[in-house]
């Protein structure tokens, strides 16, 4: 079985179809696995959503894509953020609209557990500090857990009674699934915050017990374009150039 791990994709369809081609162009998927915010942020919500429902999609909620329902206040948002789920909102047909509210907070998946920010608090929660590595650890029914929300490529290693490893996971680095428990975050598909601004994305290999983390190079100006056309905030246009 092989997987597509994306996470993140935030309405992004240019960076999703280079995702999905270069995918595809190395073996062909077997579905897609995802930890959450399909849309906000981005210009092609519905076009998104269209493309990752073609691949047997199994995702989890992220709190943009509740926001996007009105399953959680943007008060909580800052005002760019929230002026593009107010958008999101709008172009949303009811069909999407039933979809993302009935997504699961926490999915099971193989040897695999999904969520957007973390079992204690799946919607919210940053997988950023120790303290919150070690709680999902402890929370774990699986050996693995995959998260997404920071937006940063990150993998962190349990090491009983030690503090848990982790490094910034790097372009091509292949990750043996064996026996030391882990937490990994392929990074994000539709807005990269690593200061890299190319597209991020993982390949799970069930035969292999693998997973393979890859950065593309997408057409960044054509979402940008797109988002200008549909009016959505400028800081949120530039940022992507910059992957922050
Ligand atoms: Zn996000």
């Amino acid at each position: 079985m092989r997987v597509a791990i994306l996470t993140d994709i935030h309405a992004n369809l240019a960076a999703l179809e280079a995702v999905l081609a270069h995918a595809e162009s190395l073996q062909a998927l077997d579905g897609i696995w995802s930890m959450g915010d399909l849309v906000g942020y981005g210009p092609d919500p519905s076009g998104c959503l269209g493309r990752l429902r073609q691949y047997g999609l199994h995702a989890v909620a992220g709190n943009h894509d509740l926001a996007a329902v009105g399953e959680i206040d943007t008060r909580a948002f800052n005002p760019a953020a929230a002026a593009a789920s107010a958008w999101t909102a709008r172009v949303l047909s009811d069909a999407e609209r039933a979809f993302l509210r009935d997504l699961p907070h926490t999915a099971l998946l193989d040897e695999l557990t999904l969520v957007h920010g973390s079992l204690r608090d799946p919607v919210w929660e940053y997988m950023i500090t120790v303290e919150s590595a070690q709680v999902q650890f402890e929370g774990m029914t699986t050996q693995y857990s995959l998260v997404g929300h920071t937006h940063v490529p990150l993998i962190l290693e349990e090491r009983p009674g030690q503090d848990p490893d982790y490094h910034v996971l790097h372009a091509d680095e292949i990750v043996q699934l064996d026996a030391t428990r882990l937490i990994l975050n392929p990074g994000s598909v539709g807005q990269p915050r690593d200061g890299d601004p190319r597209t991020a994305y993982a390949v799970y290999d069930g035969d292999d017990r693998t997973l393979t983390f890859y950065r593309l190079e997408y057409d960044i100006e054509r979402t940008q374009a797109s988002m200008e056309a549909a009016g959505l905030p400028a800081s949120l246009i530039k940022r992507l150039a910059y992957g922050r």
